[in-house]
């Protein structure tokens, strides 16, 4: 029987990249932690190399243990990169299939080594079998619409990275190959194996080292930009997203909605600041319960809110308004000890053309300003754009207290 006997220096290239990627993984996790996969694709690294190791210096020399070992190290290593990668994107093969698809590959390779040995086999089977892990597991992680061009470059080096095992494997062996000890490591086989593995096995590992690079940017970028007691997005993040929308050429209509707690500085002085931070908290959750995927909502100052909504008419945003300023005046604070209704007021604008976000906040904050005038617990817009008359005819029907004034409309 034959054991494959390469040039050792040759073969030691690809641990050699690997043991890198592993430090360079597990450095990456320190950093983040939290990105448990990073630990899972370091252990693939590690596995591979301990597998090129055993192969390569012959430990055991024993042939059929060697192969069994090597193997079952490759084996879990292939595994283990799997797992890494897709649960990266918030996947899993699960356990059960990882141990299914290492007794399945190790009960075949010893089949093939100690009851009917057979090299050829024990190499179509190891090849076809990693070729197909990594296949299906790329399919796990297909790209939909929307995703960032590091993702589908990662499915897609994955994918053929998979796929190549399986014509590299019959157009280096073809059906009938013999080995000789001395002639396997300069054969086509092992040449194109070390070539795919330090070439196409590295190429993977830098792709899956920019993805994790590009979800931590996009984590930090995300944290700047969010409220960290309400998590909508706060001033910066509001007014760097909205600005990007409000000068899309494409942007048909859209809607402005200002809100502002009501005498809050009297809960803050009255139940203490806990108490305070907790209405702000849930206001911001009633407001994130009326939006569409494509609103943007920010919590612009202290109590303060904006949404901005692509796409809806002033008086489909006030109706959004006037449906949040009902749930919160339902709300009940008693676990904090207040006592009282919580109230906001609001103010309403569509945007007219050429008008940029600095004016939209601008005119409905006057409105915003009109509907404290009026007594608070309000919906304000312009009386031009409710032009329906609906001084007369309540626009919501379970509003407090209504007034027209000429250019406002209070609801
Ligand atoms: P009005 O009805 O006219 O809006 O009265 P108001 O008391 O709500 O108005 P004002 O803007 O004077 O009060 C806002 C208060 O919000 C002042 C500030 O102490 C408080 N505040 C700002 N940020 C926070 C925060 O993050 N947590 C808490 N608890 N209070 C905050
Ligand atoms: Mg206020
Ligand atoms: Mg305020």
């Amino acid at each position: 029987m034959i054991q494959p006997q390469p040039p050792i220096a040759v073969s030691l290239i690809a641990p050699g990249i690997f043991l890198v990627f592993a430090f360079v993984y597990c450095g990456a996790w320190f950093v983040e932690r939290r990105r448990h996969y990073l630990l899972l694709l370091a252990l693939a690294c590690m596995l591979f190399c301990i597998g090129a190791l055993v192969q390569v210096l012959h430990l055991p020399e024993e042939i059929y243990a060697n192969a069994v070992l090597s193997s079952m190290f490759y084996t879990a290593a292939v595994i283990a990169a799997a797992e890494g990668i897709v649960r990266r994107s918030s996947k899993r093969l699960s356990l059960p299939v990882d141990l299914a698809i290492m007794v399945a590959v190790t009960g075949l390779v010893v089949y093939f080594c100690y009851l009917s040995p057979n090299l050829l086999a024990r190499i179509y089977i190891q090849n076809f079998g990693y070729g197909a892990i990594l296949t299906v597991a790329s399919l796990l992680i297909i790209p939909r619409p929307g995703t960032r061009p590091v993702d589908r470059a990662l499915f897609w080096i994955m994918f053929v990275f998979g796929v190549q095992f399986i014509p590299r494997t019959v157009l280096t062996i073809g059906p009938n190959a013999v080995f000789s000890a001395k002639t396997f490591g300069q054969s086509p086989f092992w040449q194109a194996l070390q070539v795919s593995l330090v070439v196409m096995g590295a190429v993977l590992a830098f792709a899956i080292l920019a993805a994790a690079f590009s979800d931590l940017l996009d984590d930090l970028r995300r944290e700047r930009d969010t409220d960290a007691l309400t998590g909508v997005l706060n001033r910066g993040g509001f007014e760097s997203r909205s600005n990007a929308v409000v000068g899309r050429a494409s942007l048909g209509r859209a809607s402005l909605i200002l809100c502002d707690l009501d005498h809050f500085k009297s809960i803050n002085d009255a139940y203490g600041h806990q108490a305070g931070d907790e209405v702000i908290r849930r206001f911001g959750a009633v407001l994130s319960g009326e939006l569409r995927w494509s609103d943007l909502a920010g919590r612009i100052g202290g109590e303060e809110f904006a949404i901005l909504m692509p796409d809806v008419s002033e008086s489909d945003a006030a109706a959004v308004a006037e449906r949040v300023r009902a749930q919160i005046e339902e709300q009940s604070f008693g676990e904090f000890g207040l006592a009282r209704r919580v109230t906001a007021s609001f103010g309403v604008v569509e945007r007219r053309a050429g008008e940029r976000l600095q004016d939209l906040i601008a005119r409905a904050d006057q409105l915003l300003y009109s509907a404290k005038s009026a007594g608070r617990n309000r919906v304000a817009r312009t009386a031009t754009a409710a032009a329906a008359a609906q001084c007369d005819t309540p626009a919501v029907s379970d509003a407090p207290a209504r007034s027209c004034h000429s250019d406002v409309i209070l609801s």
